[in-house]
């Protein structure tokens, strides 16, 4: 029989649509890889205890010849930034320990109607603050290519757990990177939406002008149908866009058959520092160019001066917006409480909050209160947002001239667990490339390129495209896909090789 964990959601979708297996099979199998790796990965901050009664439930219904949606019975794993009401929802943070929602958000009430099957959350950093998980107050997940490496952040979870074959399809929520980066240093795909493409009610917010919820899996097309699932008008969030989006799936159905590739122009930024970036990420990068060039790809500088202004900016609008959001942990609302015998209102709150956060999350809500503090909002937070204005001016401006931007997705493959965790300055550089289009807004996907030349570790690609164009992103990220699976001759995750050496034990 097919192993249910090797295939893509696609794939699995079809043979449970042809009866060829079932979805409690499927999610069986899953469990039964998370039981196996989970304890050397960490992915799962919890496991659903009940995914097999969802399962049989999906199972009888198809049984009884209801129409289901084209994914149903396929497992999911859930970032757990996204609250839910049947499993805890702690955000990587103390402050959340056990905590269960009254409701779910939109996007997993929506998997749930489209017959998905949650299989738990994922781990991630503290309130997707960070880039590599180790600010999870739950510990690192790790990365299946090597497990002494960061997975990425703050999605780490989602991304590990797709890549170590523990799930098919996650969902995750990206603020400056963090659905993009773990997919490049996992040689998964993750996308983030054009900003209001897709609810963020119940996503515990970060940075709300920033924060989008998207999918992660291991091909285009699996995002794709994931997003047509997730997406479209919510009236609980009060930035979703009330419009008529495309099937995404047809999208990437469409680039992974046709010559997409031909007369498109694609941007490459003059700006972005060669320098910055190790040399296996950029010979890795310029080899998808030529490979889109002999496809008939027009490869196009384009200008973008402000992008390397991004991190500075994002680095104030951020934290700003992290401290004030954050201000609702205050001991009385959610989660924990410090008893404090004898103390004031303001002695509990503040012995519950340096209790319940961790050291990055504190950073930026001092960060982000001193940033906002009134004589300095001009100089800091006025500054960055006008900064943010000029960044957009750079997409409107380069988008006139190209269909797609591309960058390389991070500068560096997966740094060591342990190598940047005490240089904050390091860790936040890592999302130079991604950035971007969250302060613009766009949408932006990474796709594996290969492998780094000089550590053998994955490398992503990242192509960004005006706002609502989210299915190009989907038809250009499928055509170079096929063309890259090709040439390699299969999927790059099969050559993983923590995957590869550890299968007779427990991989
Ligand atoms: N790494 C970035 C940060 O630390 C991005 C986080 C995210 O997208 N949630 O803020």
């Amino acid at each position: 029989m097919t192993d249910t964990t090797r295939i893509s959601a696609a794939a699995l979708a079809d043979l449970l649509a042809g009866g060829e297996v079932s979805s409690v099979e499927a999610t069986q199998a899953h469990l039964d890889r998370i039981a196996a790796v989970d304890g050397d990965i960490h992915a799962f901050l919890h496991v659903s205890d009940h995914a097999l009664d969802v399962a049989a439930d999906i199972d009888r219904r198809r049984a009884a010849g209801e129409e289901l949606g084209p994914i149903a019975g396929v497992p999911l794993a859930i970032k757990d930034v996204l609250v839910t009401t049947d499993m805890p929802s702690t955000s990587g943070s103390k402050i959340l320990e056990g905590y269960m929602s009254p409701y779910d958000a939109t996007v997993v009430a929506r998997a749930r109607a489209a017959g998905l099957v949650p299989l738990g959350k994922t781990n991630m950093d503290e309130f997707a603050m960070g880039s590599s998980t180790e600010y999870s107050a739950y510990g690192p997940t790790r990365n299946p290519w090597d497990l002494d490496r960061i997975p990425g952040g703050s999605g780490g979870g989602s991304a590990a757990a797709v890549a170590a074959f523990e799930a098919p399809l996650a969902l995750g929520s990206d603020t400056g990177g963090s659905i993009r980066q773990p997919a490049h240093v996992t040689g998964t795909v993750g996308l983030k939406p054009t900003y209001g493409g897709v609810s963020r009610y119940g996503a515990i917010a970060l940075a709300s002008s920033l924060d989008q919820v998207g999918p992660v899996s291991r091909t285009v097309l699996d995002s794709a149908l994931l997003h047509d699932v997730i997406g479209g008008f919510d009236p609980h969030d009060a930035t979703s866009i009330d419009r008529e989006w495309p099937s995404f799936a047809a999208a990437a159905r469409e680039g992974a058959r046709g010559d997409v590739l031909k007369g498109l122009r694609v941007g490459v930024v003059r700006e972005l520092p060669d320098s910055g970036f190790q040399p296996g990420v950029s010979a890795s990068f310029r080899a998808s160019l030529a490979a889109m060039e002999a496809q008939g790809a027009e490869i196009v500088e384009v200008s973008a001066p402000h992008f390397e202004y991004g991190v500075a900016a994002y680095y104030l609008i951020l934290p700003a917006e992290a401290s004030s959001n954050l201000a609702k942990f205050d001991s009385v609302r959610f989660g924990m409480r410090v008893d404090v015998p004898g103390g004031t209102v303001e002695d509990v709150m503040a012995a519950t909050r340096d209790a319940g956060f961790g050291p990055e999350v504190k950073r930026r809500i001092i960060l982000g209160t001193y940033a906002l503090s009134a004589g300095y909002y001009d100089a800091y937070y006025g500054s960055a947002q006008k900064v943010r204005t000029l960044i957009q001016q750079d997409f409107a401006a380069a988008f006139a001239d190209v269909d797609v931007i591309v960058t390389p997705s991070a500068p560096t493959t997966a740094f060591r667990i342990g190598e940047k965790i005490d240089d904050p300055l390091q860790m936040y550089l890592n999302d130079l490339t991604t950035i971007p289009a969250n302060l613009a807004g766009v949408p932006g996907i990474s796709i594996p390129s290969g492998l780094a030349e000089d550590d053998g570790l994955p490398v992503g690609i990242q192509f960004l495209a005006p706002a609502y164009e989210d299915a190009r992103l989907y038809r250009v990220g499928a055509a170079l896909e096929a063309l890259l699976v090709d040439a390699w001759g299969g999927p790059l995750l099969d050559r993983a090789p923590a995957l590869v050496a550890r299968e007779g034990g427990a991989f």
